[in-house]
């Protein structure tokens, strides 16, 4: 582990709402730098909606994330905040690797293609450095020599890590993966969280949507439970996963575990 005290992301006071229904109420979570944090808690509790607010995929109602000191989606200007503009906030995206549950490959391009796609047009890296870095990852997620197969060749789990090394050829200072492993047949789900583990192993700094209690528990530095749009624990797994204090928390891990 390479953790420090430093908070890479903060979170404070996040509220959103889409229409008339509040989904996230002042949500408050550090994830500090060389940490995973897994989030947790039931259908519809506003995690995908606290993940989306991380990379301003949706923009908060009140409050604010904070990646690396800097607040996402805005700028300070005269003691206000001012929206980035489009290119701004591209580059902001950049350093923040986002994995779905669905692997939005792009279905018409290579395993290669779909790697090396943003670092070229995002970054400007030139095509074979790029490439060169699309095969390293590759290796890194067990898929040594696949890079020229097409996305419907693979599993979907082969699928999933190219998803996972795509994000990781920004070099992302924090990764956010929401439900990763969830539309995978369950023999597959073993090697997707394998190269999760590595990761953080290996440092990466990562805010997981999981309903996997094994990684959990394996792979968290802190756990955090979500109702209701609201933080109701957190805690180190030991202590969240065994001797929840939150009645909801409770009642949703004696469902899964
Ligand atoms: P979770 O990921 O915990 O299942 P979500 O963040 O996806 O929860 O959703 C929380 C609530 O917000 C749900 O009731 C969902 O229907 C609603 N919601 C999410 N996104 C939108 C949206 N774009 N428009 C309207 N309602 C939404
Ligand atoms: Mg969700």
């Amino acid at each position: 582990m390479t953790a420090t005290d430093r908070p890479l992301v903060r979170i404070r006071g996040l509220s959103k709402s889409f229409g008339t229904h509040q989904v996230l109420h002042g949500v408050d979570l550090d994830v500090r730098e060389g940490e995973v944090t897994v989030l947790l808690g039931p259908s519809g509790s506003g995690k995908s909606t606290l993940l989306r607010c991380v990379n301003h995929l949706e923009s908060p109602d009140a409050g604010y994330v904070e990646v690396d000191g800097r607040i996402i989606g805005h700028r300070p200007r005269g003691g206000r905040l001012h929206a980035l503009r489009p290119r701004a906030l591209t580059r902001q995206r950049a350093g923040i690797g986002m994995v779905f549950q669905q692997f939005n490959l792009f279905p018409h391009l290579t395993v290669l293609d779909n790697i090396t796609e943003a670092p070229v047009a995002v970054r400007g890296l030139p095509r074979r450095q790029a490439a060169d870095r699309a095969r390293e990852l590759l290796d890194r997620v067990g898929l040594a020599g696949r890079q020229d197969s097409y996305p419907r060749q693979l599993s979907g789990g082969q699928r999933q890590r190219v998803a996972i090394a795509r994000a990781l050829a920004m070099e992302p200072r924090l990764m956010l993966f929401d439900e990763p492993t969830s539309a995978l047949d369950p023999e597959l789900v073993g090697e997707v969280l394998a190269v999760m583990k590595d990761l953080a192993a290996d440092g990466m700094t990562m805010l997981v949507v999981t309903h996997e209690i094994g990684f959990a528990r394996e792979a968290a530095d802190t756990v955090v439970f979500l109702d209701a749009g609201r933080v109701v624990e957190s805690g180190p797994p030991a202590h969240v996963l065994t001797t929840p204090r939150h009645d909801r928390a409770r009642a949703f891990l004696s469902a899964v575990l």
